[in-house]
């Protein structure tokens, strides 16, 4: 897993956050300080929450950014 960059915003920490949603769970990445977000995505039954394909989509949307 790629190292979440900092904030774009506001420079602040940032941690992978998940939901439970009506249409399942989404991950996300957010700003500990000031709640920017990137991007949900979906997380398949297969996947694992914090460390699968959707977690890595959403770290690498993150990223980019910057
Ligand atoms: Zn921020």
């Amino acid at each position: 897993m790629d190292e979440l960059k900092n904030c774009p915003f506001c420079g602040g920490d940032a941690d992978l956050i998940a939901t439970d949603g009506r249409y399942g769970t989404f991950v996300c990445v957010a700003c500990t300080i000031c709640d920017a977000q990137s991007k949900r995505f979906t997380v398949h039954n297969y996947d694992d929450v914090f460390a699968g394909k959707a977690a890595q989509k959403a770290v690498h949307f993150w990223n980019k950014r910057e």
